[in-house]
């Protein structure tokens, strides 16, 4: 079934471990998702296409499942020629562009007191910034989004997913069930629902969990039978492995409802609790989880939100359980 796909695996200096590649052998050669922007990726890449009979030059166009770093850095090593095509939130992303950059920290830096972040810990956010570094400088030379097809790719359709990036895209190939899923879903870990600013000028800030929920059910609707992933093995048993997640999530919101019985806390304050170990070494990833599950409860009604001085409490609702 899969004779024209060809995973490359190369690795990242990301705790993730390695990252997965694809070679689709359409109409044209298309790459889809490019590794990160190391040496290492690069050799790793080149000798592994070299395999399957190919050289960098061969590929005719790149299609991103979203714009993280380990997805999109090597497209830096390709030449500028090539088309880039991927969902049109990744473009901000892959072009570095410095004036959503700004607005990023700006956003943030306002954000995260109001997550009743102590000051002291605001320089901790430039770490996110660093791993830019392993991404790209490109623009996208086509935009896709829902029901899209590629030109060169005829058998596969976009389907949205947004929620572990807003630029989340899968493609999927009705005749045979084949989905290629980026970071969607993967076989051994949970894909984390990463916060991201609004658009520039906006104020509502997307909730990613919720978003990536929906994401997980819309999979329901298709058959797929097989999920080529952006990390680690491939997927089958797509609906269990979906109301696992689901279920695990829950389970997790619980835990965090439990914290607020006796006191209301901030984000800040549930993060501590949650992620006590990690929570300065990982800040991104442990903030975006809570407010994830935070955003959940106050959405099936288990707790309310109010502002007090600069930060929000949040307030079990009692009786909602
Ligand atoms: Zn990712």
């Amino acid at each position: 079934m899969d004779k024209e796909v060809y995973r490359i695996v190369v690795p990242t200096p990301f705790p993730v471990g390695d990252v997965n590649m694809y070679i689709v052998k359409g109409d044209r050669l298309t790459l889809i998702d490019a590794g990160v922007k190391t040496e290492e990726a690069w050799q790793a890449f080149q000798r592994q296409l070299h395999e399957i009979g190919y050289e960098p030059s061969d590929i005719e166009q790149v299609v991103l499942t979203h714009h993280h770093p380990d997805h999109v850095g090597l497209l830096d090593y390709l030449p500028d020629s090539i088309p880039v095509i991927a969902h049109p939130k990744a473009q901000p992303w892959i072009r570095k562009d410095p004036e959503f950059l700004a607005w990023h920290q700006h956003y943030f830096e306002q954000f995260l007191i109001e997550c009743g972040m102590d000051a002291a810990l605001l320089p901790q956010l430039p770490k996110f910034r660093r791993s830019l570094r392993y991404s790209c400088e490109r623009s996208l030379t086509t935009a896709v989004s829902e029901g899209d097809r590629i030109g060169g790719l005829e058998d596969w359709t976009v389907i949205e997913t947004p929620g572990h990036a807003q630029s989340h895209i899968v493609l999927y190939r009705e005749k045979d069930g084949l989905m290629i899923g980026g970071d969607h879903l993967l076989a051994k870990v949970s894909s984390n629902p990463l916060l991201e600013p609004p658009e520039i000028g906006k104020t509502e800030r997307p909730k990613p969990l919720l978003q990536y929920n929906d994401s997980l059910k819309k999979l329901l609707r298709y058959e797929i039978a097989k999920i080529k992933t952006g990390h680690g093995e491939d997927v089958t048993g797509v609906p269990e492995l979906v109301e696992k997640r689901l279920a695990k999530q829950h389970e997790r919101a619980e835990q965090v409802l439990e914290m607020l019985v006796h006191e209301p806390l901030t984000v800040f304050d549930v993060c501590r609790q949650l992620f006590p170990t990690v929570y300065e070494r990982e800040f991104l990833l442990t903030m975006s989880e809570t407010i994830g599950q935070l955003d959940y409860l106050e959405h099936i009604g288990a707790v309310v939100k109010r502002k007090e001085n600069d930060a929000y409490l949040f307030y079990e609702v009692v009786g909602s359980r």
